[in-house]
Formats: C-alpha cells, structure tokens, sequence
C-alpha cells in the first residue's frame, strides 16, 4: 500500500496527514512546534506512522507547507500554507456543497483566501504584523484568565451578559486591559465574549477585503473554539463551515498534493 503526506510545519503547531492511495485520510497528528521545529517535525511524522502502522518507506511522497517548511529537507516538494489549505478547504469543502471563501486563524497570523470552483487561489489576504485576532492573542488572554483553552467556549456561551468592548489592539496592551477589567470586577464570560467579538471584528474585516462568496469555511486551531465560530458567524451575518478537524486542513491539502504529484510523475 502506498501513503503520502503532507506535513505542516506552523509557528505554533506542527499538523501531519496521511492519506492513502485514493486521496482518503489514513490519519491526522498535532503536535507543538516548540523552539526545535526541524526535530519536533520529525517526531510528529513518526508518531502519526507509529500510531497508523505504517513503514516510512511506505510513505512515497511528503510535502512540506508552512512556517518552518523550509527547514524539513527530506520533503519531496514543498508549498506555500496558502496553496495547501486552498486545496484541504476545497476537498473537505465537498461534503458541505463545496466552499469558495476560506477563513484561517493560526497561531500568529490570519488569512482570507478565496477559491474558484475547481481549488485554485484567486486572492487571499493575511494579516501577520500584529498577534491581535489570531490564536496568540486566545493563548494571551486564557493565560490570563486562568483557564484553559479547551473552555473558552462554555465561557463565551455562559456569559449573562453583553460581551465586553476590548478596545487593544496590541496583545500586550490586550493582556493589561483584561487584568484591569478582571480588578473592576466584571467576570470571565463577559471578558471572553469581547475578545471573541474583537477577534471575529478584525476577521470580518479581512475577509470583506477578498470579497466574501458563496459558502465560507473557518479552519485553523482557533476554529476549535465554539465561542469564536459563534461571534464570526454573528458579525459576518452568515453559517460557516467548520470541518470535524480544522487545524488539520491545511496539511491535508499538502497531502492530497502529494499524492497527485507522485502520481502525475509516475504514470
Ligand atoms: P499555526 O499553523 O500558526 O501553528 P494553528 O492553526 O495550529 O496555527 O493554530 C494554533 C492555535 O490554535 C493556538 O494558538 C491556539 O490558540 C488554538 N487552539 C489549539 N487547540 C485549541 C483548542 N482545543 N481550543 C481552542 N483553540 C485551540
């Protein structure tokens, strides 16, 4: 049996998926990135094909996507993250009507992309200058919090209530304004649903500048988050798709190019 992967090397998460020989997921690993990206790549990798029982030589091409992709030289071939999660979205989008406008929050950036009906990027816009609106500033302000981020979401639907007004834009600043705001006394769920609806504010933004059409996919981490996938869909006006494993789209799609590539030098 032959396999192929695509590995997602982010600024936060490392993201592995196996496909098989069909283009269909064997198996999906996040793991952190950590300081040692090159290494912590690896053993994501290995991990994934240990838990799968999979020989690595039977993994026949791997493509490298992402932040750190430069730094894993065993890769076959390597793409932009924007190229990968483009053909992950349009695959997965499939079962959902198919999707031409994508919404990606990472660890440190965000992303606008949009598509045309057969995957390919038409335009895409990103904002990696500055962590507010992206999965750094939810690390920030959990950390502060007190909480962990699996909770974020019960806490943005437990708020009583109107979601505060965050008005930093800077996670530093953010960080100071969610402290005094916890020592004036107004609680954790109304704190959250305002960094969720500043988040989701920034996002719209974004997004409106590609020009939002048809039916739009959120992925990432961030996508994880209930309470954040609630605010978007609130300030967009619209549903998104949020597939079962949103973190993992992207090197999904490096996956599927894998597998298309071997087979278009091989036949
Ligand atoms: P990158 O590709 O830049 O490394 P990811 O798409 O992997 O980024 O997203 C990383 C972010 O996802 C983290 O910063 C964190 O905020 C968020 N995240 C990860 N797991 C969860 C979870 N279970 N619930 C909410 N957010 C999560």
């Amino acid at each position: 049996m032959k396999y192929f992967a695509g590995l997602d090397i982010g600024s936060t998460a490392i993201k592995v998926a196996l496909v098989d020989e069909e283009g269909k997921i064997v198996g999906v690993h996040v793991s952190s990135s950590g300081s040692l990206f090159h290494k912590n790549a690896r053993e994501a990798l290995h991990t994934l094909l240990a838990q799968q029982g999979v020989a690595k030589d039977d993994v026949r091409y791997l493509i490298a996507t992402g932040y750190g992709r430069k730094l894993f030289k065993e890769a076959d071939d390597s793409i932009s993250e924007i190229t990968a999660n483009a053909i992950g979205a349009h695959e997965t989008g499939k079962a959902f009507g198919g999707v031409r406008t994508i919404i990606n929050i990472g660890g440190q950036d965000s992303k606008a992309i949009q598509i045309d009906d057969t995957g390919n990027v038409s335009n895409f816009a990103m904002n990696d200058k500055c962590a507010a609106g992206t999965g750094r500033f939810l690390d920030v302000a959990a950390r502060n919090l007190d909480i962990d981020l699996e909770e974020l979401g019960d806490y943005h639907f437990n708020g009583k209530g109107a979601p505060l007004t965050i008005n930093s834009t800077c996670t530093v600043f953010a960080e100071s304004e969610i402290i005094g705001l916890l020592a004036n006394g107004h609680g954790k769920e109304e704190i959250i649903a305002g960094i969720h609806y500043s988040i989701a504010k920034r996002t719209v933004r974004l997004a409106k500048r590609v020009g939002i059409e048809d039916r739009v996919y959120f992925d990432g981490g961030p996508a994880l988050n209930k309470g954040l996938v609630a605010a978007i869909q609130d300030e967009l006006g619209r549903e998104l798709v949020v597939p079962e494993y949103p973190q993992t789209t992207t090197a999904f799609g490096a996956a599927i190019l894998a597998r298309n590539e071997f087979f278009a030098e091989t036949s």
